[in-house]
């Protein structure tokens, strides 16, 4: 009978939006969320901007200026750069002992490996290296709620990162306002995935690092400072 089917309401807590009512959207997601967990690692994830980690950046930077350890670390920066230029996809799990193709997975892993290349070559090492940096800070120290799971944690981190150069974002004319419009060009969630444990990899030494540099000048700064 008509009017007695009851709308399917999209499971996301505080969400509410109808679900289109067809077999195979039952105890799925709205559109909006479904396209929130494959852009933002989460249905509840609101993307971070681009001026969000700068504050933690100029922070970091501070202390490493205090302490006299610019040359470490940007050094350390350009290191990390160039092994990641470096990493090829010879460096995947090679094919199995039958010799059979390599396995399918290799697929997005390669393609996260061509992105790391690309994104690499076309920024610049340090100012790279502090952002990815200051986004881990945001999470463990300054806004962990601004996080709404590690997962939407990852996906910000690669966000951010990929965002840096305009190889991500595409253009369109918009006739409208009669100007180019950049869109930001998702990538595969899998292929997120790799490259937020690729650059986790990669940049966790520095973190440690960073983390006992900070120590280190509230330390100092105690001393200095009367009580
Ligand atoms: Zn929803």
């Amino acid at each position: 009978m008509r009017g007695t089917f009851t709308a399917a309401i999209c499971p996301t807590p505080g969400c509410g939006r109808p679900v289109r009512p067809a077999y195979w959207t039952v105890g799925k997601r709205c559109a909006r969320c479904r396209q929130r967990v494959r852009r933002q690692g989460d249905a509840r994830q609101e993307p971070v901007r681009r001026h969000e980690p700068r504050k933690t950046v100029t922070r970091l930077k501070r202390v490493v200026k205090r302490l006299g350890k610019v040359e470490v670390v940007e050094r350390a920066f350009r290191q990390i750069a160039g092994n990641l230029l470096i990493v090829t996809v010879d460096d995947l799990p090679q094919p199995a002992p039958n010799g059979k193709a390599k396995p399918w997975t290799n697929l997005w892993m390669q393609r996260a490996l061509e992105e790391v290349e690309r994104v690499s070559g076309d920024v610049e090492a340090v100012a790279s290296g502090y952002l990815v940096v200051a986004m881990f800070f945001m999470q463990t120290d300054e806004r962990p709620r601004r996080f709404v799971s590690d997962e939407a944690f990852r996906f910000q981190l690669v966000r951010m990162w990929r965002s840096q150069t305009s190889l991500s974002v595409g253009s369109t004319y918009d006739a409208k306002r009669d100007r180019m419009t950049g869109w930001y060009k998702t990538t595969p969630v899998r292929v997120v995935q790799y490259l937020a444990d690729v650059l986790t990899t990669a940049y966790v030494p520095v973190v440690g690092y960073m983390t006992t540099l900070i120590k280190k000048d509230e330390e100092q700064r105690r001393l200095l400072l009367p009580e």
